[in-house]
């Protein structure tokens, strides 16, 4: 361990400049690699020290200006961590003495044993190596820490939101079941207590209530577990599906449940299956046109549209209501976004993100086109499961008005 790679750095200071150059060599000699700076005058040792990062001081007790022990304060108190030799003449014990209790690292006494300065020095280096790494272990530590911290904030941070979007997912779930619920019941308790003496008018109307609410619950129930099957990777078996079967099948319930809206229904016959499932493209088709009821007025038309090319099938539905801000155009097929215009209108936000993600799946996509006019152009596009050799598309397209 350790970052230090180069070879130690010592300053030396006496105002003895024999003493220096002497002490430089010797140093050089005994211990290369070493690198080794003098000055004779402690002022210069201090701004030499502000310039390096040293790793040993050796300096002189006494000299003129500034001297050693005042040197040591300095060192002691800016760089704490470099230790400070100090060398003191013979006999100056009372200076000794106050050199180690003011934290010098060590005394070397004149006339100067080389062998003993030698070993001093290599402890104070070794001292620094030392006090270097554990400074660096402190900080990966301490960066570690909070990193730790950070990842640990995160994700309570991710907790809180996932509680949060499950708390406001159960309340935007019950809210938006106990409509369909309370009408089921409330129309099978009118059937179950008044059936006989209900006018058939009304038997008709409670019936109807009870099939549109039946699969408005199933409609919100299939995309509910269709997203969480999406979200947890859990595909539909592929297999070749006639969208002109399911859109003219879908068209069909839609039109008897809302039999007073017009739907315009126009598709060719002979198009080939696409790569897709039943069941997502039932609610795919079944998530465009319940939009398309609630968001435009009801004696507007709905036109739905089967259109074919080389590769793909593409399937529209285009209504006449407000149609979507082009602010929310991206936004509408994330889960659980609504645009403000729709707060009246009911819904959980889910029924195009199921749109895309399912289609998607399957190498398919849906999108919304600005219509000319007002109203909302959803189309959606599947590959075909057999690229076909003639294009199908044929020129005189069969046209259903199953009601104009
Ligand atoms: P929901 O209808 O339950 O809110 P959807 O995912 O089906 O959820 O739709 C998301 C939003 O897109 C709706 O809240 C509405 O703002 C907008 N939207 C969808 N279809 C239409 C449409 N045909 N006309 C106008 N706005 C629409």
């Amino acid at each position: 361990m350790g970052s230090l790679t180069r070879d130690p750095l010592v300053l030396i200071v006496d105002d003895d400049l024999a003493l220096l150059d002497a002490l430089s060599e010797t140093l050089v000699l005994r211990m290369a690699p070493i690198s080794v700076d003098t000055c004779e005058r402690a002022s210069s040792a201090l701004k030499k020290l502000a310039g390096k990062d040293y790793d040993a001081i050796i300096s002189d007790i006494k000299m003129p200006g500034m001297d050693g022990l005042t040197l040591l304060g300095h060192v002691r108190e800016t760089f704490p961590d470099i230790p400070t030799l100090l060398i003191t003449g013979h006999g100056q014990l009372d200076l000794a003495l106050q050199a180690l209790r003011s934290g010098a690292f060590d005394l070397i006494q004149k006339p100067l044993d080389r062998d003993h300065l030698i070993a001093a020095l290599s402890r104070a280096i070794e001292t620094r190596r030392l006090r270097r790494e554990l400074k660096e272990s402190q900080e990966a530590l301490r960066m570690h820490a909070a990193g730790l911290e950070q990842r640990v904030d995160e994700r309570t941070a991710d907790l809180k939101r996932a509680l949060q979007a499950k708390d406001e997912f159960l309340a935007l779930i019950s809210h938006e079941l106990r409509t369909p619920v309370s009408v089921i019941f409330g129309n099978i308790e009118l059937l179950n207590k008044l059936g006989d003496k209900l006018a058939e008018d009304d038997k008709q109307a409670a019936m109807t209530d009870l099939r549109r609410e039946g699969r408005r619950l199933r409609r919100l129930v299939e995309n509910i577990l269709a997203l969480a099957r999406v979200e947890y990777g859990v595909a539909n078996q592929a297999a070749p599906v006639s969208l002109t079967r399911i859109v003219s099948q879908q068209v069909e319930w839609h039109h008897q449940m809302y039999p007073e809206r017009p739907i315009d229904l126009q598709l060719v016959h002979e198009i080939a299956p696409v790569i897709c499932d039943d069941f997502s493209a039932e609610l795919v088709l079944g998530n465009l046109l319940a939009n398309a009821e609630k968001y435009s007025p009801p004696a507007q038309p709905i036109l739905v549209l089967v259109q074919a090319d080389l590769e793909s099938v593409v399937v529209s539905v285009r209504d006449r209501g407000p149609g979507v801000a082009p602010e929310d155009a991206e936004r509408i097929f994330d889960p659980f976004y609504r645009s403000e215009s729709s707060s009246g209108v009911k819904g959980m936000g889910i029924g195009l993100a199921v749109c895309k993600r399912l289609l998607e799946a399957y190498g398919g996509r849906v999108w919304l086109m600005p219509h000319e006019g007002g109203g909302s152009d959803f189309s959606f596009s599947l590959p075909m499961a057999s690229v076909p050799q003639v294009p199908k598309v044929a020129k005189s397209s069969v046209t259903d008005m199953v009601q104009a």
